[in-house]
């Protein structure tokens, strides 16, 4: 399209189209003109496809028909939202000088136009585009190469919000990072995308992962670039930020500027987060236990729903933020663990302040499209009501001996501006326009000037009414109207049968300007109503010059209070949080739970969250609370391991995963689904639960099984807790059971982590006489009548038998089946008592971990000698520099 011939060949609008899309490669351009913004050639295709709207034509290129498809303006949202929920990116082109001024230029000169945004999925503010449960990140991925090793690190925007976070990451937690903050957008330099290394983390993200020209994620530029941004001269004031953080956090403040173009958003400063801090959580994992989405993606089902009592936008994302990100520091789960104990033992002043949060607009997104100049009347509306509830809710507040937690909220509450509520309250109108252009969204008696602009416009009607009475006696005609329109405004009209009173005379003609005929009515107009008619035409554009003025000033007034109104927001939404949890609790009855820095993990009483709900909708029966204790035995350092059997269909995952689950519910500072519960910090959470399918990756599932296992034995610690749920089920009976055999024996020697083992591998449970800190536990089953009735109650001990083939019967196997199946089983066990797998447990020395210190304990030594033998105050700082590289590699 872009060729010198194309050009030549084009009419001067499709040359200015041809370059502006030019410019803007990968993206649907949205060409304005008029009222519609119009798309061209290939974009029209697409965008009719998209869409599902009318494909037309306009003009020809090149001897070839143009193909075009047009949005209005003021539908343009939904379209977009459309677009960009299918992958697409726009390009929004705007008129950017007045028409008039083209035609004055004469000839061919057309509109100046260009584009005043891109609109990315990382990148949105507007109402209709956004999920208001949700934050709408942009996050940007650098690596930076320093001294032979490759740093990390990711920064990640809201711009509708004005959230701006940084944090340091490494190869084998990037996905998990990433995935914890679930971005809209990725941004990364393109020689990352085309990382073999990494191809699989970008598989996994999909459409979400976009390359950008590396020069944008440049390190030299990075502090410079975001001091301008912000203002000011260093970033000193922002805290100490490494190198690779620098530049992330620079590539998207970058991309902000440049998908915004001339607007700036309000950005806060920003935070480190460091990884220490929170729980980590491997994505297999996150997935599993389907936190804040199903494994079919839907957000009915997941732990967060089930937990979710907020009434504002900003109180679920906040929620949300939470549960994905659970602390690891004691001291931070109380306080937040603090606020919802207050608000359980004050139910009156819990309920109130959730009535008074139900009129919290969202604040931070209201500001956001005012401080980017796409903000409407709403906007400001939202807030002016946003800080009246404020102010209802601190005044709650500040009657109570509030916690820490609560206690900083009320503190951020008390210091929103009221000056600038007092303000909008004053000025804006109860019924508020969509779009400022509408006009009049200022309240009466908020402008001297307006209100006698309007007063003149009222006026000016009631003369036109007066008018219509005065020329119908005139002339006669009863049914003489005055009307309007867009085309020809204030105008007389009578039918045509009647008009010959005011075209007969020469008097008449004079005084009844003859306007239009049409095919019953004549249309007519008079110097007095011409008159009328622009008075009245010039107050309006009067009265909308006010009113924008009106506007742009207290724009100006809530844009210069950002940060309190932001500091404001998130104190209402912490609030919140707090009292959605402590409704959460009283209605589910969830307990306190006791969080240190012990290895405790003991929960009595503990329901599966989602489940127990599920159960109560359907009336279901009611959920059978299990034990669960894995702490430390007298004398040991270490947690346990329960290895737990039973049928399939007793609830065994079931269980595992609630263990998971009430371990994130503590961690991110919840009440838990539980009579008691005292839980030991956990650094890392692993679980493998169930099958989560990825052929479509061409992996098997049996692969997948030990891609994840693997990840576990390699990566938890003894602070970490370990769900696995039937390892080595997808392989023959004795690779399964040997695999599961040596990572049992791998989890009690080696990571020494707190676990649960869920297997139908009956042969393991002799491990619990060799492993100290292993022992067994069975889901509880009675037989009755040859079937099999599941309790669902965990105990101790090991499960007799599989009941698989009970089961299969209340399935609905053919009968033939289950009777052939039950000889052949008959027959494998009594082969198996001649020589059973337990013996196993006799003959087998213990696994053995020791290999690996030895390795370590090596390569240290050789390190350590090396060092002894350097003199250091005989060496140059290049000498030093190089002796510290051989050091390097001999680690
Ligand atoms: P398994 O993993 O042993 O095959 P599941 O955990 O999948 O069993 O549970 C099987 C069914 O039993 C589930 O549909 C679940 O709703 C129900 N169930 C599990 N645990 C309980 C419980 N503690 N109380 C009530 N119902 C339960």
């Amino acid at each position: 399209l872009a060729t010198a011939e194309s050009r030549a060949s084009a009419t001067p609008m499709m040359e200015q189209y041809i370059e502006i899309k030019a410019n803007n490669p990968g993206s649907l351009l949205f060409y304005r003109m008029g009222d519609f913004y119009e798309l061209f050639f290939e974009d029209a295709l697409e965008a009719s496809r998209a869409l599902g709207i009318t494909l037309t034509k306009r003009g020809q290129h090149m001897g070839q028909d143009i193909p075009m498809c047009g949005v209005p303006v003021h539908a343009a949202d939904d379209y977009l939202q459309k677009l960009i929920s299918l992958g697409f990116r726009v390009a929004v082109c705007e008129q950017i000088e007045d028409p008039a001024e083209a035609k004055k230029r004469g000839g061919k000169s057309v509109v100046k136009r260009d584009v005043v945004r891109l609109v990315t999925p990382g990148t949105i503010t507007e109402e209709k585009l956004l999920s208001p449960s949700e934050s709408n990140y942009l996050m940007a991925l650098t690596r930076i190469r320093a001294s032979g090793e490759a740093l990390l690190a990711l920064a990640w925007i809201d711009i509708s919000t004005g959230v701006f976070r940084l944090a340091e990451t490494e190869a084998s937690r990037l996905l998990a990072d990433i995935l914890r903050i679930d971005p809209r957008e990725l941004i990364l330099p393109d020689t990352m995308f085309h990382d073999p290394e990494l191809k699989p983390v970008f598989d996994v993200l999909g459409r979400t992962a976009v390359p950008q020209p590396s020069v944008l994620f440049d390190s030299a530029s990075a502090e410079g670039r975001i001091a301008r941004y912000f203002g000011v001269s260093t970033l000193d004031g922002f805290g100490t930020f490494s190198r690779a953080e620098l530049a992330a956090a620079a590539a998207a403040v970058a991309y902000v500027e440049k998908t915004q173009i001339a607007e700036r958003p309000p950005l806060g400063k920003p935070e480190r987060e460091s990884a220490a801090s929170t729980l980590f959580i491997d994505p297999a994992t996150r997935a599993n236990l389907e936190l804040a989405r199903t494994l079919s993606g839907d957000r009915n089902g997941s732990l967060l729903k089930a937990i979710d009592r907020t009434v504002t936008g900003g109180g679920a994302r906040l929620l949300a933020e939470r549960l994905m990100s659970p602390l690891t520091d004691p001291a931070r789960i109380n306080a937040r663990l603090d606020s919802i104990g207050f608000l359980i033992d004050e139910p009156l002043l819990c309920g109130n302040l959730r009535d008074t949060l139900k009129h919290v607009p969202d604040m931070p997104r209201a500001l956001s499209r005012l401080a980017l100049d796409r903000g409407g009347p709403r906007d400001l509306s939202a807030i002016r009501q946003g800080l009246d509830a404020a102010g209802g809710v601190a005044a709650m507040l500040g009657k109570a001996m509030l916690p820490e937690e609560l206690g900083q909220a009320l503190s951020g509450l008390q210091a929103l501006p009221a000056a600038l509520e007092k303000l909008l309250a004053e000025m804006l109108a109860d019924e508020l326009p969509l779009l400022k252009r509408d006009g009049g969204f200022l309240r009466d008696g908020a402008n001297a000037e307006l209100d006698e602009v309007r007063a003149l416009r009222d006026q000016s009607r009631r003369v036109i009414a007066g008018l219509q009475l005065q020329y119908a006696e005139e002339t006669g005609i009863r049914s003489l109207k005055i009307k309007h329109n867009n085309v020809l405004g204030y105008f007389i009209e009578v039918t045509a049968g009647n008009a010959s009173p005011m075209t007969e005379t020469a008097d008449a003609k004079a005084r009844f300007i003859h306007r239009q005929t049409m095919a019953n009515a004549m249309r007519f107009t008079t110097t007095e109503l011409a008159d009328l008619e622009s008075r009245i035409a010039n107050a309006a554009d009067q009265a909308l010059t006010i009113e924008l003025e009106a506007f742009d000033r207290m724009t100006a007034a809530v844009v210069a209070e950002a940060e309190a109104i932001k500091a404001g927001a998130r104190a209402l939404a912490v609030v919140d949080v707090a009292a959605g949890l402590a409704l959460l609790a009283e209605e589910q009855a969830y307990c306190r739970p006791q969080v240190d820095g012990s290895k405790m993990f003991a929960i009595e009483g503990g329901r599966h969250p989602v489940v127990e709900q599920a159960l109560r909708r359907q009336a279901g029966g009611p959920f059978v609370a299990n034990h669960c204790d894995l702490s430390p035995r007298t004398g040991d350092r270490d947690g346990a391991i329960w290895l737990l059997t039973g049928p399939n269909m007793g609830g065994k995952s079931t269980f595992l995963r609630q263990n998971a689950l009430i371990s994130i519910l503590a961690q991110m500072g919840s009440f838990v689904p539980a009579t008691s519960a005292h839980i030991g910090i956990v650094d890392r959470l692993f679980s493998r639960v169930g099958a989560s399918d990825d052929l479509a990756r061409g992996r098997s599932t049996f692969m997948v099984e030990m891609v994840e296992t693997a990840a576990i034995l390699n990566q938890a610690s003894d602070r970490s807790l370990v769900i696995l749920d039937e390892i080595g089920r997808g392989t023959a009976t004795f690779d399964g059971l040997s695999i599961a055999w040596a990572a049992v024996e791998h989890l009690h020697e080696a990571n020494r982590c707190r676990g649960l083992f869920a297997t139908h591998f009956h042969e393991l449970t002799v491990l619990s006489e060799k492993l100290g800190r292993l022992s067994n536990a069975t889901m509880r089953v009675k037989e009755w009548d040859g079937d099999v009735i599941f309790l669902h109650e965990v105990g101790p001990g090991a499960a007799d038998r599989s009941y698989g083939i009970q089961v299969a019967r209340l399935a609905g196997l053919p009968a033939s089946v289950v009777a052939r199946a039950r000889d052949v089983l008959t027959r494998l066990e009594d082969a198996d008592r001649k020589n059973p797998a337990s013996q196993l447990i006799d003959d087998l020395p213990l696994f053995q971990v020791a290999v690996r210190r030895e390795e370590t304990a090596r390569g240290t030594s050789k390190v350590e000698e090396a060092l002894k033998a350097m003199s250091l105050d005989d060496m140059t700082p290049r000498e030093a520099m190089d002796a510290l590289y051989d050091l390097k590699k001999k680690l």
